[in-house]
């Protein structure tokens, strides 16, 4: 099974992954590659970071399962060489969430939203984006939320953690049982 965690940045979709699989050893957490340059104090583990010319050139090889051009840079999900009886967890933009549904129509796609723009611009500042890419980021993220909604996606506020955390793990327990 594929469990896509998809919206705007800032957000917390890192954050909830994260705890998703801390709790569930069943979720295999995909790396994506990045064109982005890391930010400061960024875990350098969170992206694989690469010049574009090596992004396009994994393009040609066939070898990201979807990749999206997000505020200039590029982001893709490699495609998973082993992932055993785990099910796929992503955290992408919606851009690449329609192209894994499109291939994945069965996957599992949640949509992320902010309890208020206050609190995500307030999220996006102190990750230590800049000035511009957060007014970017922010620019962007209503178009975000209507193509997700438009995918078909459950959305759930991400208003407190734990609530969160046990919403999208009662939703992964349920489509589970779906298999
Ligand atoms: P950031 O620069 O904030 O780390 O990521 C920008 C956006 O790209 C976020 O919405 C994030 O979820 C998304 N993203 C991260 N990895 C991937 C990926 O592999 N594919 C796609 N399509 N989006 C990604």
């Amino acid at each position: 099974m594929i469990v896509v965690v998809s919206g705007p940045g800032g957000v917390g979709k890192g954050t909830v992954v994260r705890e998703l699989v801390a709790h569930d050893p069943q979720l295999w957490l995909s790396r994506s590659w990045t064109t982005r340059e890391p930010r400061p104090g960024e875990d350098p583990e969170a992206y694989v970071f690469v010049d574009r010319p090596a992004f396009e050139a994994h393009i040609a090889r066939d070898g990201f399962l979807e990749w999206a051009e997000f505020l200039g840079d590029l982001y893709g999900t490699p495609v998973p060489d082993r992932h055993g009886d785990s099910d796929l967890l992503l955290e992408i933009d919606v851009q690449g969430a329609a192209q894994v549904v499109r291939r994945h129509p069965d996957a599992l796609l949640i949509l992320l939203v902010a309890p208020s723009d206050d609190e995500q611009r307030h999220r996006l500042e102190t990750r230590g984006d800049s000035p511009d890419q957060v007014a970017s980021r922010m620019a962007k993220a209503t178009e975000e939320v209507a193509a997700g909604r438009q995918l078909g996606a459950i959305e759930v506020v991400n208003d407190d953690l734990g609530a969160t955390v046990d919403r999208l793990e009662a939703l992964i327990a349920a489509r589970r049982q779906e298999y």
